[in-house]
C-alpha cells in the first residue's frame, strides 16, 4: 500500500479511538512515521502499535502519541518541554503544533538519530539537549506544556513541577507499582497542582542520569 493511504488509514483508526482534534490528526498525518522506525520495521510503520527502536527503547504507539498531544491542548504560542526524545516522532508532531519544542534525551546515540530526522523534515523550531530530563531544562523554564514519554515512579519529578508555568499542563506516565502505569495530567494553578488520571499505559522507565554509552 502507498504510504499516503497507510497514513490515511491510521488517521481513521485514531478517529475511531476517539482522537477528534483536527489539528492533532493532521499533524499525525503529515509526519512520516516510516522515517522514525528501524529499517526492518518500515513496512509496519503505519500500524497502530509501538515498535522497538535502538538501545532497547521503543517508539510509542500512534494512538498514544495522538492522545498525549491532544491532552496537552497545544496552541501555536506554546513553549513545550519534552522528556524522552527517543526516535523523535512525538517531537515532530509537537513541533507542528507549538511555537518551540525543547526536547531532552539521556542517550546521546538516540538523540543524534532523532536530530537527523528532525533536520530532514525541516522542523527548525526544536532545540535538543542530551541530559537527565528529571532535572528539566532550567535555562529555558518556565514551560507552558511539559510532556514526559517515560514512566516515573509515584510522583512527577519536583524539578519538572517547578518548571511548569502557572496555568500550564503536564502529561506524564506514573508507575503505580502493582496497579500498573497510568497517564496523568497535571494542571498548575495559582493555588498549586491538580492531577487527573487519563488512561492506563505502558512506557519504558524514566531513569536518572545520562546514559554512559
Ligand atoms: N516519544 C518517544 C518514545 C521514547 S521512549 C518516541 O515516540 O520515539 C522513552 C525515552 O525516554 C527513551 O529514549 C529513554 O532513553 C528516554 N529517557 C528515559 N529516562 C530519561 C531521562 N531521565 N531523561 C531523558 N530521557 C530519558
Amino acid at each position: 500500500m502507498e504510504p499516503d493511504l497507510r497514513a490515511f488509514n491510521l488517521i481513521m483508526a485514531l478517529r475511531r479511538q476517539g482522537v477528534t482534534d483536527g489539528r492533532v490528526l493532521s499533524a499525525m498525518e503529515t509526519t512520516p512515521r516510516e522515517l522514525f522506525v528501524p529499517e526492518i520495521f518500515r513496512d509496519r510503520a503505519y500500524e497502530n502499535v509501538a515498535l522497538p527502536i535502538e538501545a532497547g527503547q521503543s517508539i510509542s504507539q500512534p494512538f498514544i502519541v495522538a492522545f498525549m498531544t491532544d491532552a496537552l491542548n497545544l496552541s501555536a504560542r506554546h513553549r513545550v518541554l519534552e522528556i524522552g526524545t527517543g526516535s523523535g516522532y512525538q517531537t515532530a508532531v509537537l513541533a507542528q503544533l507549538a511555537r518551540r519544542v525543547f526536547s531532552m534525551e539521556r542517550r546521546a546515540s538516540l538523540m543524534r538519530s532523532a536530530e537527523a530526522r528532525l533536520r530532514k523534515l525541516r522542523l527548525i523550531n526544536v532545540d535538543t539537549m542530551v541530559g537527565d530530563g528529571t532535572r528539566g531544562w532550567v535555562e529555558q523554564a518556565p514551560f507552558d506544556r511539559i510532556i514526559v514519554t517515560a514512566a516515573t515512579p509515584k510522583e512527577p519529578p519536583e524539578d519538572l513541577l517547578n518548571q511548569l508555568a502557572v496555568k500550564g499542563l503536564m502529561v506524564i506516565p506514573i508507575d503505580r507499582g502493582r496497579d500498573g502505569q497510568v497517564l496523568v495530567r497535571v494542571k498548575r494553578t495559582s493555588q498549586g497542582f491538580q492531577s487527573t488520571d487519563l488512561l492506563p499505559v505502558r512506557f519504558v522507565p524514566l531513569l536518572e542520569g545520562v546514559a554512559s554509552e
